[in-house]
């Protein structure tokens, strides 16, 4: 029976299957009863959703999810059925930017899937997938490690010979999904410690040189530290900075996260920065959260505070201090793609878009259906590699249809998953980060160095 309180839309109470036992939430930071009453049921947020959008259940909207987490809070415990939707949940916070009413969905997922992570017995399947992504995404060095074993197998053949054969994806689904995300690796020099800004200096910055932004996407970081300064920004990238936390904060691990948000902290304290800069839209939407996320420890809340309020992105930052190096032209058409933790969890939409068509002879085409996941959502696309190609699929189609020559966009893990879709369908597009747009603008490298 449906709920009365809970409208006319479709409850998810028949989905749940046998419970796993005890209350779903406990004390510590449940998905609170207010936050949950926010929501009146309108159903606004569910054509924004993309599992909605691709198996129409109720169940796997953001209102089934929010009707779920009511349950939860009213002592129903935790079934595997509840988790299952939860797990689905891209965490994408299109659904924040479509609620008229305001419900802060990003909290409370992020507090209900914390509560999952602890209180949820997980298979042992999804126990060993899980230590594994967590003992090597986060962690930039091993990351790095990958490199030289990668490249080997890229450049020397293997990596075709194993695509014709067809066996990967039979046998390894999730490390398919890893090898076809994988993007084309090139050399990677090491990042200065501290480089001066061209000319006067306007700020000195503190920049995130990432986890897989750095080990994947050296050249995006080099192109950020350039822009930077360029544009007038000492810049400052010490070595011993680890991963912001961001993907353990996304899946539950709240203490994993605090942890490293400590340490960034403590790295950059005394830096003298004005600004801490962020390139990859994921790490920005929860670096500037660490507030909330330490807000409960007496020896980091004042600290956090502080360094959240210097944390920008790029293009933010860049929006705000305005330009003073000189562009050059780059005749090219240009697809700019919303990374959703970019413009849903931060709402930096009109400043790339501004930095972008400021560049003479740049065309910026708009992608249909913009607030549509690409299916990377962190490690969504490792986890659930079917649902994800298909929403990757969505976006490559969208994506081409612009008839660009560039797609850019400002997250790595959008660049990998729409790569590997545009692949699937035998498009041609060549893939940019917005600091490599403008680098290329203000270097006077013209167009076509950007379409390799
Ligand atoms: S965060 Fe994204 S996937 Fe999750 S409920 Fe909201 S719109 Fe749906
Ligand atoms: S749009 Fe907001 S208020 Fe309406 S159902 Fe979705 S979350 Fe609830």
């Amino acid at each position: 029976m449906v709920d009365a309180t809970w409208g006319t839309g479709e409850a998810p109470r028949d989905v749940l299957g046998p419970v796993s036992g005890g209350p779903a939430f406990d004390d510590d930071h449940p998905p609170t009863k207010d936050l949950i009453a926010d929501c009146v049921h309108c159903g606004f947020c569910l054509p924004t959703c993309p599992t909605y959008v691709l198996w129409g259940a109720e169940a796997d909207s953001p209102r089934g999810r929010i009707y779920l987490m009511n349950q939860g809070v009213n002592g129903e415990p935790l079934s595997d059925s509840m988790v299952e939707h939860f797990d689905n949940c891209l965490g994408c916070m299109s659904c924040v930017t479509a609620c008229p009413s305001g419900v802060k969905y990003d909290r409370l997922i992020e507090d209900t899937r914390a509560q999952v992570e602890r209180r949820h017995p997980r298979t042992p399947r999804e126990k060993a997938l899980r230590a594994a992504i967590f003992a090597l995404f986060p962690y930039p060095r091993r990351l790095r490690l990958l490199r030289g074993p990668l490249r080997a197998y890229q450049s020397s053949g293997l990596q075709k010979l194993v695509a014709r054969s067809g066996l990967l994806p039979r046998l390894a689904p999730t490390l398919a999904t890893l090898e076809s995300l994988a993007p084309k690796l090139r050399g990677a020099p090491k990042p200065p410690r501290r480089v001066a800004a061209r000319g006067q200096r306007r700020a000195v910055v503190g920049m995130l040189t990432g986890c897989v932004q750095s080990a994947f996407f050296p050249d995006v970081n080099s192109a950020t530290v350039r822009v930077l300064a360029a544009e007038g920004c000492d810049v400052l990238i010490p070595p011993s900075q680890g991963c912001c936390g961001a993907l353990s904060v996304h899946n539950g691990r709240r203490e994993e996260a605090q942890r490293f948000a400590r340490k960034l902290i403590d790295t950059f304290e005394t830096s003298g920065m004005d600004y801490f800069v962020v390139n990859a839209a994921g790490c920005g939407s929860s670096l500037k959260e660490y507030d909330e996320l330490l807000a409960d420890d007496p020896a980091y809340a004042a600290k956090a505070a502080a360094f959240t309020a210097k944390v920008r992105d790029l293009a933010e930052l860049l929006h705000e201090l305005g330009p003073v190096a000189q562009r050059h032209p780059l005749e090219l058409t240009v697809a700019y793609h919303d990374a959703c933790h970019l413009g849903h969890a931060q709402g930096i939409r009109t400043q790339p878009r501004s930095l972008l068509s400021d560049i003479p002879g740049l065309k910026l085409h708009e992608i249909a259906d913009p607030e549509i996941c690409c299916g990377s959502a962190g490690i969504w696309n490792v986890l659930n590699p079917a649902p994800a190609a298909s929403l990757g699929d969505m976006k490559a189609r969208n994506v081409l249809a612009t008839g660009a020559s560039l797609l850019v966009t400002a997250n790595p893990g959008c660049l990998m998953q729409i790569a590997a879709a545009a692949q699937r369908q035998g498009g041609r597009i060549a893939l940019a980060h917005t600091a490599q747009v403008l680098d290329a603008s203000i270097r006077n490298l013209g167009g076509d160095a950007l379409l390799h």
